[in-house]
Formats: C-alpha cells, structure tokens, sequence
C-alpha cells in the first residue's frame, strides 16, 4: 500500500465520506488509489490561529438560532439537527456552479453539453421564474462559478467559514441587517447582495420542497438518535480513548451536500448532511451521522498510527485512520440495527409472532435481514482499501472486542503493513 513518508503533518481540518473524483491532486501525490484528503495534502495551516486572524471578517453571530427539530420528538441527545434556509441555498448555489463549471469545460463542450444556469429544483409549471428571479438566480451563480466552483466545500477555509456563518444566522430573513440589525452577517458586500437577491427566489420556488425533504430525513432519523444516541457516543468514544464533545454536535441537514454527500469540519465541529442523497437514506442514517462525529474524535487513533508508524520507521498509511473509523462505526452500529430490524419484523408479524416461529415465507434470509455497514455497501474497501479491511478485521476486531489493548491493536496493525 503505497503511502506518504512518516512526517509531521497538521491534523484534519475535517473529513468526509468519499473520495472526490474532482480533486486528485493529492491522490496522484501519494500514489494511493482511493482519494480521501487530508491537511497533509495542503499548505498546514495553524486553524485556530488563522480563524482568530479571520475572525474580524465575521462578527459573531448573534442571529444563532435554535434548531429546527420536528416537535414529534422534540429535543434530541448527542446531535443538534437542523434545516437552515441560508445553508441549503448555499449548498444548492455550490451544486449549480459546479455543474456549470463542468458543462462549460472544454471536455463537456466536445461532448455537446452546455451551460444552463437554471434554479435546480423542481418546479411546477404555474411556478416557473419571473425574468427578475431568472436573473437574479443566475448572477448568484455566476458568483459561485468564478469564486467558488473551483474551491472545496470542506477543504476550503472560506467556505467552512461561510458555511459555518450561514448556518448561525439560518433564522434571518436577510443578510445584510437592513431589516434588522443583529442579521448583518457581515459578509463581503457583494456576496451579501447575491445572497439578498437569490433568497426570495429559492424561498418562492425551492426551499420548501428543500426544507419538507430535511424533515422528513431529520424524523426518520430522530427516533434512532434518541433511544441509541447515547449509548453509541459512549462506546465510540471508549473505543477512541477520548471523550465525546460535551455540546451537542451541530448537524446541518441540506437537501444537497458535497460529492461524498456528507461532510464535517472541525473547529467547530459541524456534520453537514444531504437529505437527499441516496447513501443516507434508511438505516443508514445513524450510521452516517456517528460516521461524519467520529470525525471530531479520532484523533488520538490517527496520532497513535503516526506515533507507530515513527517507531517503526514506516511511511504513514494513508488513510487507515480513516478505514478504521468507517470499521469501527460500522461494527457498533451493526448489532443495533439487526436488533432494530428484528424488532421491526416482529412488530411486523401478527399477534407478535415472529423469530424462530415465523414460517419461512415470513422470514427472511439472514443476510436480507442484517445490516450491511456503509463502507461494504458503497464499496470503499474494494477502491484501494483491500488491504486495510484484511488488517483491521485482524487487529482491530480483537480490540473491538476488548481481547486486546489499544496500543497493542495498533502496534499490530502497523507491523502487519
Ligand atoms: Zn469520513
């Protein structure tokens, strides 16, 4: 497995789930086939010292807002679910320069396709935008196209920052203050103005299929947090050897994310999640979410890995703390959710017969019935992982299963490279 030298490197701003298939720059760095980024992979950068430096860029946000949580099932444990207007108009703006940005490029020109700046959500017929909405949503994303596109949402301090910004003033109607003061986000004029004018377009025509699909995922998800939220950030955190953040850890639900369809970022730590990406849908829900947390946790697994990895004089494995944590959530999540789904059946079944004395056209198969965790069901092991899954299955699992020491655990796993 090929890897970076063992060196000094800052640790991860922040982390997602997937490989980006548009930033491989540091993947043809490390020669590594999988494409999960680290800071190592940038200029380091001291964040908190930079975000001190930046931080007369962004008053303080006054305007924070409480979370948007489904009255259903009212405040949540471990997690602070949110569906935050200016987040989600963000988010899709990213999504349509992006796209733009890929159309216009000279491949997508060869092949025929063009830029169309157009609002991407659905919209019904009687719903179609004025030429002064039309425009107004173009020039937001023209804006994108030529200052962002090019940046990435989770790599990029400008747009965690950004990010973060609009997420605390997610309950102003406006940015600019002129309607009220405490919502001057103190954002660049220009942007300010873009955001101001694209607003009551998405309002009109987006945000409330946006926000109904946020919701929806939020409720589906909330009764999972709620009986085992507790309970998994406890044992992750044992697992980790550290302690789970004692302030509930912000989620900003958005009908769209990033590529990988989620992300976090740290300093604060913040998870951002797309409600409606496929991969995050179902059961998979939870595990997503203490996946993306583990993120602001793993750090003393990603430094005893180094610290190993010094001893033994041997290049740093790419990305094994971050197979590691995508192992480890899926092992603790697992049992859960069979027991959830076993549960589900049972209460599925007449008379609360179920188990053993189901009949076989009530039961289904073993393997239909056991959750699969994500990173075998989107494959990330077969993408430059093999190797890692081989070694954490050999081990981890003993540590897993508390057969053996941390320091052990890890000490095995790097020898075994
Ligand atoms: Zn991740």
């Amino acid at each position: 497995m090929a890897g970076s030298r063992c060196e000094d490197k800052p640790l991860a701003q922040s982390s997602e789930l997937h490989p980006d298939p548009y930033l491989d720059l540091c993947i043809g760095a490390v020669g590594d086939t999988i494409g999960h980024f680290t800071m190592r992979c940038f200029t380091p950068i001291r964040l908190p010292i930079v975000l001190f430096m930046m931080a007369g860029l962004f008053p303080s946000a006054f305007a924070a807002a409480a979370p948007q949580i489904d009255p259903v099932y009212g405040p949540l444990p471990v997690f602070e679910l949110h569906s935050g207007f200016w987040i989600n108009l963000h988010h899709r703006l990213y999504e349509a320069a992006r796209e733009q940005r890929n159309t216009a490029s000279p491949s997508a020109e060869k092949s025929g396709k063009t830029a169309k700046p157009t609002l991407q959500v659905s919209l019904g017929a009687k719903n179609a935008l004025s030429a002064a909405e039309q425009r107004a949503w173009d020039d937001a994303v023209a804006y994108y196209v030529a200052n962002y596109a090019d940046k990435d949402l989770l790599f990029s301090l400008e747009l965690v920052l950004l990010k973060n910004q609009l997420g605390d003033f997610e309950t102003c109607e406006e940015l600019s203050g002129a309607k009220k003061k405490t919502c001057d986000a103190g954002l660049p004029a220009k942007l300010t103005q873009i955001l101001d004018a694209a607003g009551p377009v998405y309002r009109a025509h987006g945000w409330s299929a946006d926000d109904r699909a946020n919701r929806a995922w939020i409720k589906r998800a909330a009764p999972l947090v709620r009986e085992q939220g507790v309970g998994l950030s406890h044992r992750l955190a044992d697992i980790y050897q550290t302690r789970w953040p004692t302030e509930r850890i912000r989620v900003d639900v958005s009908a769209v994310a990033n590529y990988a369809g989620a992300y976090t970022t740290l300093d604060p730590l913040r998870v951002t999640i797309a409600s409606t990406d496929a991969r995050n849908q179902g059961a998979a829900a939870l595990e997503v979410l203490f996946h993306e947390a583990s993120h602001g946790i793993a750090t003393p697994v990603e430094q005893a890995i180094a610290r190993e990895c010094r001893q033994r004089d041997k290049p740093i494995p790419r990305d094994l703390w971050h197979a590691l944590i995508f192992y480890t959530t899926g092992e603790v999540i697992k049992p859960i959710m069979d027991t959830e789904d076993d549960a589900a059946s049972d209460r599925a079944l007449p008379n609360g017969s179920g188990g053993s004395d189901a009949s076989p056209a009530d039961s289904r198969s073993l393997e239909e019935t056991q959750y699969t965790p994500y990173a075998i069901r989107e494959g990330l092991y077969r993408r430059g992982w093999e190797n890692y899954l081989e070694i954490l299955t050999r081990y981890w699992q003993p540590y897993l299963e508390g057969r053996v020491t941390f320091d052990d655990a890890i000490a095995h796993m790097v020898s075994a490279l």
